[in-house]
């Protein structure tokens, strides 16, 4: 017995190591397979959903504390909340641009606008600009119509009323909204303080609306506009259901003079302002119910986002950044930073990311997404997203350049973020100019408030590397906006 017990012991003890060596053996094999088809499979990430419907919300002048989702109190968002709670809530996500023109510019472009002459002394277009976006630059829509996409912009566009530069030269096959912002053509005897008062005249501003470029009203009725460009979106999305199509929905709220329809107007706690986003609110619920009606919800990818900061020079007509400084107009981070939320139901996990990413590269991952051959001979800033939005996987840390018209204003590496000069959004003539720059970590102080450069010349030397980098490969575009 005892051999026999020894024998049989040995037995157990060669067919236990057998058994560990075969379990070896299949974690080993599945193990190099799982590696050798991972990144091919991550290559696919953006391939496998190649068709997706896309669509582009941005507010206007809507500020990172403006939404329930990004902390306020008083505003109530419950559909952009639940769109945060279903998809992927951006801390740090940037418009391109402290100002409207070029923010636009660089979404539709993943250029920063100092490559396309889409910014300078002026800030913005104006009615008598000369330039607009030049109709070489490939837009999200060029690129997607190119693959059948169905494409349509709806609401404010302001890159452009010269030929060349509208909607239907720039990709678009439908376009429905206002030229640029709603605040301009003001009625020559408007009294001052018009545009941001709480009670703004219904018929102080003569900015026509346009369907496909010709006038169908003017001025434009401003107290119905958001419900009347969410009819335009949801009637799209139902028309174009059954082939892929972008939208481009870009509001005319909450920029100031604000006007609310009757369903919302002084339901807020907030007044007009608040009435204004809730009523936006409103309509992104309506886009999403929409998608869902259709049943397209799954194949549709939906991003919304504002084109800069609140204007706070706006008083209680203009928004709030929360706990980021400054606002529109500036290059500290409430002139900047905005909300960003992903929606894309059974595709990105719901969840909060912290990677810093850009309204630039919305363009990267639509052409991605889109199956779209990147633009050749020209240079974009965006990076494609469907890895961080499909698999959850971060994306490298690349240098973000904040520019105050055409001058570079500061940089970000990591939560490091440099300014070589400053300025507030609106008021201060002069820059006050930082040599050497302030420091702040944004990790830490996200108010930007303690200047820590003193401590970290090293951190500095490598962000002016950076700068310098990023500027010896910066050819300027021929100014547009004078
Ligand atoms: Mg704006």
């Amino acid at each position: 017995m005892p051999s026999s017990s020894v024998s049989t012991d040995g037995c157990r003890t060669r067919f236990a190591a057998g058994v560990v060596h075969r379990i070896a053996i299949l974690i080993l094999v599945t193990l190099s397979w799982k590696l050798s088809i991972q990144p091919e499979q991550q290559a696919c990430s953006a391939e496998k959903f190649r068709g997706a419907n896309i669509i582009v919300i941005f507010a206007d002048d809507l500020g990172y504390g403006d939404l329930g989702c990004y902390g306020s109190p008083t505003i109530r968002t419950p559909h952009l909340d639940q769109m945060a709670r279903e998809g992927l809530r951006f801390t740090d996500f940037y418009s391109a641009a402290e100002v409207c023109t070029p923010s636009r510019a660089a979404l539709l472009t993943g250029r920063y606008p100092i490559r396309n002459g889409m910014c300078g002394p002026r800030r913005v277009l104006f009615p008598n600009s000369k330039g607009g976006l030049p109709t070489r630059e490939v837009t999200i829509a060029d690129a997607l119509r190119d693959q059948g996409y169905a494409t349509a912009h709806i609401g404010k566009w302001h890159l452009g009323i010269h030929a060349g530069s509208r909607p239907l030269d720039q990709g678009f096959e439908h376009s429905f909204g206002l030229p640029y912002s709603n605040d301009m053509d003001a009625r020559a005897d408007l009294p001052k303080g018009s545009t941001g008062s709480p009670t703004p005249p219904e018929d102080g501003w003569n900015v026509p609306l346009l369907r496909d470029g010709k006038i169908v009203e003017q001025p434009t009725d401003q107290t119905t506009l958001t419900r009347r460009y969410t009819d335009e979106a949801v009637k799209f999305i139902a028309e174009k259901k059954d082939r892929p199509f972008f939208l481009y929905f870009a509001h005319t709220f909450p920029h100031v003079p604000l006007f609310a329809s009757p369903a919302f107007k002084g339901k807020s706690r907030a007044g007009i302002y608040g009435d204004a986003v809730e009523e936006l609110d409103g309509s992104v619920g309506r886009v999403l119910a929409a998608l869902r009606h259709e049943g397209i919800a799954e194949s549709t990818f939906v991003f919304f986002t504002s084109d800069n900061g609140p204007w706070l020079i706006m008083g209680n007509q203009g928004g709030s950044a929360g706990l980021l400084r400054d606002g529109k107009g500036s290059t500290w981070e409430g002139g900047m930073r905005v909300p960003g939320i992903a929606w894309w139901p059974g595709r990105i996990q719901p969840g909060v990311t912290n990677d810093r990413t850009s309204a630039m590269d919305l363009f990267a991952t639509a052409l991605a997404l889109g199956g779209a051959p990147f633009p050749q001979d020209t240079t974009i800033d965006g990076r494609d997203l469907s890895p961080l939005l499909l698999h959850g996987q971060s994306l490298p840390d690349v240098p973000f350049f904040y520019y105050r018209g055409d001058k570079l204003a500061a940089c970000r590496i990591g939560d490091w973020k440099a300014h070589f000069f400053t300025q507030t959004g609106y008021g201060q003539p002069k820059p006050d100019i930082h040599e050497p720059p302030l420091l702040f970590h944004l990790g830490v102080d996200a108010s930007e408030k303690r200047n820590v450069a003193a401590d970290h010349p090293d951190v500095i030397a490598r962000i002016q590397a950076a700068v310098q980098a990023h500027q010896s490969g910066v050819v300027p575009g021929e100014p547009q906006l004078d």
